[in-house]
């Protein structure tokens, strides 16, 4: 705590070669370590059934684990635990209490987080920094705002997170409706069980009950049965805009109608450079924005719009930066980009750009092994030209004349997406006016548009990219509880 408030988790300083040093040794025990996930919580027969293994996707030849998925009978057996659990009759300190305790087990056990982190989700040395403060963040965060309720717990909550962050979404969702008193039956997405298992150990290992917080492994089977069941009542999901038109079907036939459904999907964000922005600052934050972790983040640049005198030293610069990337294992410190996650992810980007390969105007060379695609820069006249969004290191770069910048907004605005968008301009109304007509989530200022920050900058879109409410921003929690007071504006 700083002056008496809340502070967000030290993490690792990369930079630090004596902490860093410790920190990998550490994790070098986990080098060639095997995990195993199963459905963990209160079930009667945890872990019976098929395995299937787990391998890194950047290194196919190293399997990181097996995993056993949850048949029918295990999702009905927590189902029913989860209704009979004492956990919202807890009362709020204490639940506040176990989560922060979550969070100093998540922090002891940093380097195995790290290992898994970058062996089975692919995640560089500071996306995995990252991600584990933002999952250690998510549990403090949630934990203070608990005592802020007014309201009173829903019931048993499914909770479905993506791979993209295996472990901080997957603790943010289920922290948020622990904290509301509501017990959880998680389901982590079949491309990373593992990291989640361990994250479900130590939550039980802090004193959650096993009833309360209930891993439930499987593909989108098991989402089915969860969102499908009447004795659900509410739904956290973050993934496509597919899925989640599904689950919204499927809660709208089975559950009652005033289980809340507090989904995170896609984007189609967009980048606006003026010729006052400085283009140094501009192409640093455009390849972070559209290029780290792959460019697998929903968060992530997928279109830049270049006012036209600015495009031609932009992309040229762009161009140059990008060499600069070093692809492959993120086992390294030196790796810049890591893999994509799976086959089935990167054969759909490769479709999309082998498509497009008169349009091509910069791309790297991919590693051969593992699961890797190399970034790419395709020319397009606008953001109508751009059918989906693509999940990957692919970015779009159009040109505008400065008269034209009212279309822009408008052709950004009818995609009907809304997460993030990021501006590089020194002209303060037009600062202004981005901000009041562009219609995203998180508008960023000169800086890249990744990396929100739990409790300083809430996360989220609206339109097609989510319902809302933010998450990491005060008004996430009380959706998870009954009579809600109506969100007021920050
Ligand atoms: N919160 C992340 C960010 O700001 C993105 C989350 C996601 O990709 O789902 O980069």
């Amino acid at each position: 705590d700083i002056f008496g408030k809340r502070c967000n988790s030290k993490g690792l300083d990369l930079t630090d070669p004596i902490a860093f040093a410790a920190m990998d040794a550490a994790r070098a025990a986990f080098a060639t370590h095997r995990w195993k996930a199963a459905p963990l919580g209160a079930m009667a027969d945890d872990g019976a059934g098929d395995e299937r293994p787990v391998l890194n996707p950047a290194d196919h030849g190293d399997r990181v684990g097996n995993v056993v998925e949850a048949g029918k009978e295990q999702v009905s057996q927590a189902l029913a635990a989860a209704k009979a659990s004492d956990w919202p009759a807890r009362p709020v300190a204490e639940r506040a209490e176990l989560l922060r305790r979550v969070a100093d087990l998540y922090e002891a056990n940093a380097a195995e987080f790290f290992a898994l982190l970058a062996r089975e989700a692919g995640k560089s040395w500071p996306d995995a920094v990252a991600e584990l403060r933002e999952a250690v963040d998510f549990l403090r965060y949630y934990a203070d705002e608990a005592a802020k309720l007014t309201s009173a717990p829903r019931g048993p909550f499914a909770c479905i997170s993506p791979w993209n962050f295996p472990l901080a979404i997957f603790t943010g969702q289920i922290a948020a409706a622990l904290a509301a008193g509501n017990p959880v039956l998680a389901k982590p997405a079949p491309q990373t069980p593992l990291v989640a298992y361990r994250a479900v150990q130590l939550m039980h290992e802090a004193g959650i009950p096993r009833d309360a917080a209930q891993l439930l492994t499987g593909g989108p089977n098991v989402g089915t049965s969860l969102t499908s069941e009447a004795a659900i009542s509410g739904v956290a999901f973050t993934g496509s805009l597919p899925t989640a038109r599904r689950i919204e079907q499927a809660m709208a036939e089975n559950l009652a109608a005033d289980a809340p459904l507090i989904a995170e999907t896609g984007g189609l964000n967009a980048m606006i450079v003026d010729t006052t922005a400085l283009t140094e600052q501009a192409v640093r934050d455009i390849v972070a924005s559209a290029f780290q972790s792959a460019g697998q983040r929903c968060s992530a640049l997928r279109i830049l719009y270049v006012q036209e005198e600015a495009a031609e030293r932009t992309v040229h610069m762009l161009k140059g930066a990008m060499d600069e990337l070093r692809l492959g294992n993120p086992w390294r410190l030196s790796t810049d980009i890591g893999p994509i996650i799976d086959e089935a992810a990167r054969g759909k980007i490769l479709a999309y750009v082998a498509a497009r390969e008169d349009k091509v105007i910069h791309r790297l060379v991919a590693p051969e092994a593992g699961t890797f695609v190399a970034p790419t820069v395709l020319r397009v006249a606008g953001i109508a030209d751009i059918p989906e969004e693509i999940f990957g290191p692919v970015l779009h770069v159009a040109s505008f004349k400065g008269e034209a910048l009212a279309q822009v907004i408008a052709a950004i605005n009818a995609s009907g997406y809304g997460l993030t968008f990021g501006m590089h301009t020194r002209i303060s109304s037009r600062v202004k006016q981005l901000a009041a007509s562009v219609h995203a989530g998180n508008i960023y200022v000169n800086r890249n548009q990744i990396g929100a920050v739990v409790g300083s900058q809430p996360f989220g879109g609206e339109g097609l990219s989510g319902t809302g409410p933010k998450a990491g921003g005060p008004h996430y929690l009380p959706r998870f509880a009954t009579g809600a007071a109506a969100p007021q504006r920050a």
